[in-house]
């Protein structure tokens, strides 16, 4: 079964297609496209987003569609970066612009009050149009300087107290079992092994 990543981002991408692994699904990612649309990701939600991005790539790859967006909440900035996590300093921003831009925010914030949820919204796009959305949320803290190399995008200062170890300290499978793509994706899984493709 054939599936198109609406996603060119490679963390991503390497994090689902390692979840989807042994299901039969052949995972395309939007990266072996070329003249793919440009979207604008103006919904208010996660699920918003995901399901627009879900529907313009069906359309424009007439196939079925897996959706992700993300992000990340930090409690006491009242859910910023949210579903501005990928251009929160700036349109083109680096991973490492926006680490900085939150480490600067929070400077004079205590630890204690440094809670943080990464959300994920995965929505199964098919060829009639019809859809299911499965959702995750992981639970950490923001800390005060980058650690680690796994990963992407905040993943080296988002701090699991449990653990004592950033998530970009984690080897990838523990994170692709904790995180919150890791829950939207089995959610996903569950829902596959019960009803199959169907609704
Ligand atoms: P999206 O591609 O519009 O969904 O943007 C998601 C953004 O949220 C990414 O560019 C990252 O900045 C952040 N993000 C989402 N999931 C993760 C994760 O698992 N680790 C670190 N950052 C993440």
């Amino acid at each position: 079964m054939k599936i198109v990543f609406a996603s060119g981002n490679e963390g991503k991408v390497k994090e689902v297609e390692f979840m989807l692994s042994g299901t039969g699904i052949e995972l395309v990612s939007l990266n072996s496209y070329s003249a793919v649309p440009e979207i604008v990701e103006d919904g208010r939600t996660f699920l918003e987003n995901a399901l627009k991005k879900a529907r313009i790539i069906a359309g424009f790859t007439g196939e079925t569609v897996l959706a992700d967006d993300s992000g990340l909440l930090v409690d006491i900035l009242d859910g910023e970066p949210g579903i501005y996590s990928a251009r929160y300093a700036g349109h083109r921003a680096t991973d490492n612009e926006n680490n900085a831009r939150l480490l600067a925010k929070l400077k004079d914030i205590p630890q204690e009050k440094r809670s943080a949820s990464f959300q994920c919204a995965l929505v199964l796009y098919r060829k009639d149009g019809t859809f299911d959305s499965f959702e995750g949320k992981w639970q950490g803290q923001i800390i005060d300087e980058p650690r680690g190399s796994n990963g992407f995008g905040y993943d080296p200062i988002f701090w699991i107290p449990e653990l004592k170890m950033t998530a970009a300290q984690l080897p990838a499978p523990i994170k692709n079992k904790l995180s919150h793509r890791g829950q939207a994706v089995a959610k996903f899984k569950e829902s596959l092994a019960l009803n199959g493709f169907q609704h």
